[in-house]
């Protein structure tokens, strides 16, 4: 895809949240909310290695604008995020009524770098965003980014390996 220039900061401020995640033992994912009108308006990494594996940051973000934000609010507002959306961050990006996704890695692409180093599968099986919510309008992968994301997670897995 192409990224819109104003758009960058949003998807480098991704990969940001996802190295902080890394500095603090967690997966490398990181998620931004904004606004309309531009506005960052929540942010937040992967937070599974505290033990409850829910603890994605798109899943934060959606309960956060469910609680903060207007339905209208929610539908004009933006998800940038370092990663695809799992299946369950879609089911729950589509029931609160988000707007659109921007993803830096797609699924497909995360998922053949963690076979290449030997991760076993997940538990929840990994489909494209549109397949658990068709009316989410997605764009991804962005081609500038994706291998700070890429390698990101070799350093994650090779720490543990
Ligand atoms: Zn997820």
């Amino acid at each position: 895809m192409v990224v819109k220039h104003a758009e960058l900061p949003h998807l480098r401020r991704c990969v940001e949240l996802a190295a902080e995640a890394l500095e603090a033992g967690d997966e490398p994912f990181g998620s931004v909310l904004v606004g309309a009108d531009g506005t960052v308006l929540a942010e937040d990494h992967n937070r599974v290695a505290s033990g409850d594996r829910t603890r994605h940051p798109e899943f934060e973000l959606a309960r956060w604008s469910a609680a903060h934000l207007t339905p209208e609010e929610r539908a004009a507002a933006t998800v940038y995020t370092s990663g695809e959306h799992c299946p369950m961050c879609a089911a729950a990006h589509a029931w609160v009524g988000l707007g659109r996704i921007v993803y830096i890695a797609s699924s497909e692409q995360l998922g053949s770098w963690l076979t290449e180093l030997g991760v076993p599968a997940p538990p929840v099986r990994t489909l494209p965003i549109h397949e658990v919510a068709p009316g989410v309008a997605v764009e991804g992968p962005v081609p500038e980014l994706t291998e700070e994301i890429r390698a990101l997670h070799h350093r994650f897995h090779a720490r543990r390996a």
